[in-house]
């Protein structure tokens, strides 16, 4: 089967059988690794070794700390303003879809947002007004965005040019699928569940001269320059999901890394978006240039059809293919671990579909 989940998604087929083999017994320790401590040796050395995959797999610079944090992909929408601004400040945010607008939500707890602009359907009407019209403000303490959003199936086709503030960007839903230049972001994070391992772990990459800055009130756990001091251990961590995040990594570097992913995903995407606008009976509303590889909603013409779609596909082995509960239709989310197999069998399967009951 195939499971198109947004996340927590798909793992490799390998990394869950390498898993599975070393559950009861890792490195011929006698017990897991999630039984072990988080102090030994053996665990150090893992955990060191799932960052530098991570700094392999991405160019990442020596000037910036990686740290691996609890707390999902939410926390950091807490910790990012308690880390990087000070009460009373602006920061600047770009609205592109629910992420985005979540990460808005919260924000506004501790710092005065300002949002530069929103990107997406108001009024069942497409508007994404060209950078040079957003507004910014004077001393913006950042700029976050959200590149993928997950929901809505929208990718932002450049990175915002001439920011004056740090940008910081929410990548949870793309990371490790294509190159991303480090250098121009102060900070990149991202909830571990769609392309790195299991939820709950966030990995955060942030420039070091942006340390340092953490109001007194931040929750210890949340202060990067006190994880980033402990190397991501200040409290217990979240060990079983750092291990399967360094499965994952050695896996993408057997596959050929980065760039090898993002070819076969852009083949993907392609795959399946063809097969939605070849036809009348799936639809799209994003326009090309702005669409996401790796979440693609889709509705069907007649929705009451809906039902029997999900029915039969699940009887075929293709699974979670329903869309978020705000958007309705469908969805499918084929992030690296996805085979073309698995988006050859779906998008067969579309066309088999509209054969049968179209
Ligand atoms: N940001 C994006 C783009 C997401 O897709 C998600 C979750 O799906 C989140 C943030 C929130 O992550 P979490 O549920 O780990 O808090």
């Amino acid at each position: 089967s195939y499971n198109f989940c947004a996340g927590p998604a798909m793992l490799p087929a390998d990394v869950m059988k390498q898993a599975q083999q070393e559950f009861i017994d890792w490195q011929g320790q006698g017990c897991s690794v999630m039984e072990i401590s988080h102090r030994s040796a053996a665990f150090i050395e893992l955990a060191a070794q799932a960052e530098q995959d991570l700094r392999e797999l991405m160019t990442i610079p020596d000037d910036y700390a990686v740290l691996f944090c609890h707390g999902g992909g939410r926390g950091q929408f807490s910790a990012i303003p308690q880390n990087l601004s000070q009460s009373g400040q602006a920061a600047d945010y770009l609205v592109s879809g629910a992420w985005s607008k979540s990460a808005v939500d919260e924000a506004k707890k501790y710092v005065d947002v300002n949002i530069a602009a929103t990107i997406g359907f108001t009024d069942e009407e497409w508007k994404a007004p060209e950078q040079n019209t957003w507004s910014l403000s004077e001393n913006a303490a950042y700029f976050h965005y959200c590149p993928n959003e997950t929901v809505d199936g929208i990718k932002m086709p450049y990175i915002p040019q001439n920011i004056k503030a740090p940008l910081v960007a929410d990548l949870s839903s793309m990371i490790l699928s294509e190159p991303v230049d480090v250098e121009k972001f102060g900070l990149i994070y991202a909830g571990a569940q769609k392309n790195i391992g299991p939820s709950g772990l966030s990995v955060v990459i942030v420039r070091r001269d942006l340390l340092g800055n953490a109001r007194a009130n931040t929750p210890s756990i949340m202060d990067y320059q006190l994880l980033d001091k402990h190397d991501s251990m200040f409290n217990t961590p979240p060990t079983y999901a750092w291990y399967l995040a360094g499965l994952v990594f050695k896996w993408l570097k057997e596959q050929g890394g980065v760039e090898k992913m993002h070819q076969l995903n852009q083949q993907k995407a392609q795959l399946l978006y063809q097969t939605i606008d070849q036809s009348d009976f799936y639809n799209n509303r994003v326009p090309v240039e702005y669409r996401s590889l790796m979440n693609v909603p889709f509705q069907l013409a007649d929705s009451s059809l809906d039902s029997a779609f999900l029915q039969q596909a699940e009887q075929q082995g293709l699974l979670a293919l329903k869309g978020h509960r705000m958007v309705g239709g469908m969805r499918a989310s084929i992030y690296n671990a996805m085979p073309l197999s698995g988006v050859q069998a779906l998008t067969d399967f579309m066309q088999d579909f509209v054969r049968r009951m179209g």
